[in-house]
């Protein structure tokens, strides 16, 4: 990762997404002395640079200025603000800029930016970032080479893992799966433990057999070769009590339910876009 990312980074917005990344940079052994990370809010800065070790500035064209990659971490509702800041310079330098902000599509970026031909990214990480098991979808216009979006690549992938989409609407689709997909999978372990409860269990003892099973099922599917079906079929014996379960999911239209819960969170990404 260290030999693919030799540029120099900025990250305009110090936030959760920012701080999990830098972190996840550090860990993997990229220099400090390449990373620049700017803020409104000098303290959230000084413990950047206390934990990490990177340049900080409060000025976001002071750190833009310095560097090669541009990642926009600031909330979706303060980009065109930043965008129009560093308008000017993004044209002067050409860097490239990868942004993570949901729901900004790279023509609104080109808009604010002031040009629609310049190299852009925009990414769609999720929450797990945050614990180094993210899963970000991207996507790259036609101005970015391929040895930036290798950079682009060992960028997300110090927080998970990244994946590209060949057309920019897949990214609705990339939301849709693992953008708000977290929380599918806390809806299910709330879902387990309740019924655990309904069982007669204690309402902890329920929720540590549920969180520590979707743990256990995510490890072996994530570490195993084989298919998660066929996961599923080998811990489903005839006539036994997991298939007994199996089928009552089946008969209540599981799968129709993913696929309408997943067309809900698209629709509604367009929507915002
Ligand atoms: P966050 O924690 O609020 O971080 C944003 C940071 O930007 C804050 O530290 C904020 O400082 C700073 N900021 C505000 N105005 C600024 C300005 N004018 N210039 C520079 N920095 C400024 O948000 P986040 O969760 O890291 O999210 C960052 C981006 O990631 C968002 O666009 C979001 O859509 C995207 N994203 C996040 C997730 C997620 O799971 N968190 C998932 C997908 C996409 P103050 O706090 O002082 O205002």
């Amino acid at each position: 990762m260290a030999q693919v990312l030799q540029k120099r980074l900025a990250f305009i917005g110090a936030g959760n997404m920012a701080n999990a990344i830098i972190g996840g940079l550090r860990q993997q052994g990229l220099a400090a002395d390449l990373i620049y990370a700017s803020n409104p809010e000098a303290s959230i800065l000084a413990e950047l640079q206390q934990t990490y070790g990177i340049h900080t500035q409060t000025s976001n064209l002071e750190v833009a200025r310095q560097a090669e990659i541009w990642v926009l971490a600031v909330k979706p509702q303060i980009l065109r603000q930043v965008c129009q800041e560093l308008s000017a310079l993004a044209r002067q330098q050409r860097p490239l800029i990868i942004s993570i902000a949901a729901g900004v599509t790279l023509e609104m970026l080109g808009d604010w930016l002031g040009a629609q031909d310049l190299p852009l990214i925009r990414c769609m990480p999720n929450t797990p970032a945050l614990v180094g098991a993210g899963a970000s979808g991207l996507y790259a216009n036609a101005q970015v080479t391929e040895e930036e979006k290798a950079s682009a690549q060992a960028l997300m992938q110090a927080v998970g893992i990244s994946l590209w989409v060949e057309e920019e609407a897949l990214i609705d689709a990339v939301t849709g799966i693992s953008g708000s997909g977290p929380a599918y999978f806390f809806l299910a372990m709330e879902a387990l433990a309740a019924a655990g409860e309904a069982q007669g269990l204690t309402p902890e003892v329920a929720r540590q057999l549920s969180l520590q099973t979707a743990l256990g099922a995510a490890r072996m599917a994530c570490e195993n070769t084989v298919d998660v079906a066929e996961l599923r079929r080998r811990v489903t014996s005839p006539k036994g009590t997991t298939e007994r379960a199996i089928q009552s999911f089946e008969a209540a239209g599981l799968r129709q339910i993913y696929q309408d819960a997943v067309q809900a969170a698209v629709t509604r990404s367009q929507e915002l876009a």
